[in-house]
């Protein structure tokens, strides 16, 4: 907690981008979800360490990386977050960037959940480590380590900022917000029966 306002997951964030209802049933009624049904096809399930890049001249070449940390726990006091970044990476320019690891296929598109959950790392970063960050990557396991490159843009930030508002707001307020406009979700999740 700040003051009396609470600090976040990353992961909580997901969820409510996911079904914003699930903030809800965790925080307000305390009913937690069923990890096996745990949001898998977006969140994509975490990468085994053997599965990660291993090979820092790789790295150095492709994008400029000087030196990283790996799983790194950091909190933001400013945007009330928290979590673990797979890889806190520094680059020649003098900025910084989070790299995520998805056990993932690539398919032409970058989901907007990984774009948020980069953005929110960024924000996490720059005030830790007081560094820019302006950019961030996602390594696809399972198209062969392909890297993709994300820019954090202003309106990513400020689309991140209000996300996690709506979430305080719940978790402070008990508000109740709407359903996901995507009912194929509701179909195997845990929370159907009591989802009016
Ligand atoms: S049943 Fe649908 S609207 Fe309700 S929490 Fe689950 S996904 Fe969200």
């Amino acid at each position: 907690m700040v003051g009396d306002t609470p600090i976040i997951n990353v992961s909580d964030v997901l969820e409510y981008l996911f079904c914003p209802r699930f903030i809800y049933y965790i925080y307000c009624l305390d009913i937690p979800q069923h990890e096996e049904r745990r949001f898998k096809v977006l969140k994509g399930r975490k990468v085994h360490e053997e599965r990660r890049i291993n090979n820092p001249e790789y790295l150095r070449k492709k994008l400029g990386v000087t030196h990283r940390e790996t799983s790194v726990f950091l909190a933001s006091k400013k945007h009330h977050i928290k979590g673990v970044v797979d890889e806190v990476l520094f680059l020649e320019e003098g900025k910084a960037a989070p790299l995520e690891y998805k056990f993932a296929e690539y398919k032409n598109k970058v989901f907007e959940t990984y774009k948020h959950q980069l953005t929110l790392q960024a924000l996490m970063i720059q005030e830790n480590y007081n560094i820019e960050v302006n950019r961030g990557f996602i390594c696809y396991t399972r198209s062969n380590n392909l890297i993709k490159e994300i820019d954090i843009k202003p309106s990513e930030i400020k689309k991140a900022s209000q996300t996690i508002d709506e979430i305080l707001q719940i978790i402070e307020k008990g508000f109740y917000p709407n359903k996901t406009k995507h009912k194929n979700k509701c179909i195997d999740c845990c929370y159907r029966n009591i989802c009016t």
